[in-house]
């Protein structure tokens, strides 16, 4: 058995003063800056878990201003209800059934094996992927507290979400255990057992400290900084720095499929110093919580009710068709299914909205892998005409990019930049195990690993799990949702990987995917069973981190005056990335408009993402990304 197989990963000795100072003093520098340390931060806001803002809490009267939201994920969601507590006249218009966009799930009554004697069973819930709020994520937990949501807190001590997996059965994990220490020790303790952590994937322990301090020493507000990393792959700026190859595909290597759904090769060095200096501000803004599931239950559905109380209109299963551009103004917008004609010829998928011609219902959406229960004939009538003072895009890249197209906006630099950005498949693969103890005995406590090595598993993950996450309980509030109940003490696995690397599997059928991930977690768990059933869902709405894509992001503010885009592939200036990022770009598209229609008061105070911290601030100055 490997020597790191037989090492438990949380088993480390605490470590004394003296052995701690002996250690390299720039790792311990470089494991420093990565902590918030007592003293170097100070309490602030952004400590709190739902940071609370007082002023961001409003209520104003109507001001007579309308807007079109086009497309209603994460970002028209959430721009939604900010705009209509600040009085303008909402309307979102989305082209699936539901709000929520890569965020959604629905319950699926044909997966898996219904339990017994329960009429009421609406299916298992089924969702776009699982979906972690990273502790760095202030402004998204900022809007949650002052709607009241609550995540599923995965507790802080002796657990991570963060489990390594190569392909040889070697396995690390970063835990970050914290210390019974009082505050500096603490602190000194945590960095020692963080580059004890990053020392297991590579031989050279004592040049660990070297590459974190480069990386610490990001500073995104060097738009020079910024721009370099763009242009560069991660492995070819790491390679600069003289990282080995071992500890890029190792580690950075599942951490780039987790975040990026691309292999490290593609993505450019950017995004991975971006994540890293988030999450790098204090111990809790590495940490992981996640929604409680269902998320479009849980979350998306009372955001709805917001924002259908707050009096907003949601027009579903209307794709937007594109905006009319009169006098560099835009007047309208086309939106409705084009080409609705006989029944049986067309067909629409609930779940993605795309539109396809078949001579029969097919068993399957040929876009995203939806069953046949989630198809429907096509009847709605012609595209109308929807008409604002403003319009927002919030769709995908994808989306926005047809709708560009359609609507003779090319010409000009922003709008041919956003045609150049490519999209990323995403395919989560899950399979359904009966009478099944393998996960259990092969990862007792665990609910995911991050495979390295293999050739399609990605960040993989056990939805079956009761609740418990590496020995500890995954919520302080409640503890299994309901339909989890029927999982618990049932010998069954749910198993969902996020497949790392589409282009391998992009013209096979479903079954023949579910087959090859069913053997390669074989590799992980020689006795796993045969699966009874398998779902491939496909999604193509995913924005890439590719080199040179930070310097053709579009801005919010698009050159026509009243056209804004926002989401998480826009450029915003402001360090965040993913859900965050989301948020971010939905709150400052609300404070553009908020200008604009000359309201006195009404501006959303953004926060910082991540903590401030003294020491990477000081990183920043006197180490440099540069070879
Ligand atoms: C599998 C997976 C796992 C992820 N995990 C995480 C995670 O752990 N943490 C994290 O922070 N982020 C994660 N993300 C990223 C996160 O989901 C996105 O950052 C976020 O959901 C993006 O929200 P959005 O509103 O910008 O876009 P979307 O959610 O894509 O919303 C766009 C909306 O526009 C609609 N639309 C598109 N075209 C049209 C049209 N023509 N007319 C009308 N409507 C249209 C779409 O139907 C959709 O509802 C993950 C993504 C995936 C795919």
């Amino acid at each position: 058995m490997p020597e790191d197989i037989k090492k438990s990963p949380n088993s480390e000795t605490s470590l004394s003063r003296r052995q701690f100072i002996k250690t390299n003093a720039a790792a311990a520098a470089a494991g420093a800056a990565s902590m918030a340390l007592p003293g170097c931060s100070g309490k602030s806001v952004l400590d709190e878990e739902y940071p609370d803002i007082p002023e961001n809490k409003v209520n104003l009267p109507p001001n007579g201003k309308s807007v079109l939201i086009l497309g209603g994920g994460f970002g028209g969601m959430h721009a939604a209800c900010e705009l209509l507590d600040r009085g303008f006249d909402v309307t979102v218009i989305e082209k699936s059934n539901m709000l929520g966009g890569k965020l959604k799930s629905w319950r699926d009554p044909s997966f898996g094996v219904p339990p017994e004697n329960d009429p009421d069973f609406k299916g298992y819930p089924r969702d776009h992927g699982a979906h972690a709020v990273w502790g760095f994520y202030n402004n998204l937990r900022e809007f949650m507290g002052r709607h009241g949501y609550r995540l599923y807190k995965i507790p802080r001590e002796d657990t991570t979400m963060y489990n390594f997996l190569n392909k040889d059965g070697q396995e690390n994990t970063i835990g970050f255990p914290p210390p019974n220490l009082p505050g500096m020790f603490g602190e000194i303790q945590r960095c020692y057992n963080l580059l004890n952590d990053l020392s297991r994937f590579s031989a050279e322990e004592e040049r660990i400290g070297k590459y974190l301090l480069k990386m610490m020493s990001f500073d995104f507000d060097d738009v020079n900084q910024r721009m370099y990393l763009d242009s560069i792959s991660f492995p070819e700026w790491a390679r600069s720095i003289g990282m080995p190859d071992k500890l890029i595909y190792r580690l950075f290597g599942p951490l780039s499929e987790m975040a990026m759904f691309d292999h490290i090769d593609n993505t450019s060095a950017l995004y991975t110093l971006m994540l890293l200096n988030l999450a790098g501000g204090s111990y809790d803004d590495m940490c992981i919580d996640i929604f409680m599931h269902p998320p479009g239950e849980t979350y998306v559905a009372p955001i709805e009710q917001y924002i259908k109380s707050r009096g907003g209109k949601i027009i579903y299963n209307t794709p937007v068709i594109r905006v009319n551009h009169v006098n560099g103004k835009i007047k309208s917008v086309l939106a409705g299914d084009e080409g609705s004609v006989d029944g049986s010829k067309m067909w629409k998928c609930r779940i993605c909205g795309s539109v396809f011609s078949a001579p029969s219902k097919p068993n399957r959406c040929p876009v995203c892998g939806a069953p046949s229960s989630q198809i429907f004939a096509l009847t709605s009538g012609p595209p109308k005409e929807y008409t604002a003072d403003y319009y927002v895009v919030a769709m995908d890249s994808p989306g926005a990019k047809q709708v560009i197209a359609k609507s003779n906006l090319t010409g000009s630099s922003y709008f041919d930049n956003i045609m150049k950005l490519e999209k990323t498949s995403v395919f989560p693969v899950n399979l359904w195990y009966s009478k099944c103890t393998s996960w259990e005995k092969r990862f007792p406590g665990f609910m995911d690993f991050m495979p390295s090595g293999f050739k399609l598993l990605g960040v993989t993950l056990n939805w079956a799990h009761d609740g418990i996450l590496n020995g500890k309980k995954a919520c302080s509030q409640v503890v299994v949702p309901d339909y989890q109940q029927d999982y618990v003490n049932d010998k069954i696995a749910v198993i969902e990987t996020q497949i790392a690397d589409t282009k391998r599997v992009e013209n096979m059928s479903d079954d023949m995917i579910a087959r090859l991930v069913h053997e390669e977690l074989k590799i992980v768990m020689p006795d796993l069973p045969d699966p009874t059933d398998y779902y491939v869902n496909r999604w193509d709405t995913y924005s890439p981190q590719l080199v040179g894509y930070e310097a053709i992001r579009p801005p919010i503010q698009s050159p026509v005056d009243n056209l804004f885009f926002i989401g998480d592939w826009v450029k915003t200036d402001h360090l965040s990335v993913y859900m965050e990022k989301t948020n971010v770009s939905a709150k400052m598209v609300t404070n553009i408009l908020v200008e604009k229609a000359g309201l006195k008061k009404g501006k959303i105070k953004i926060l910082q993402s991540g903590s401030p911290n003294k020491l990477l601030d000081l990183c920043r100055v006197v180490f440099s990304i540069y070879p």
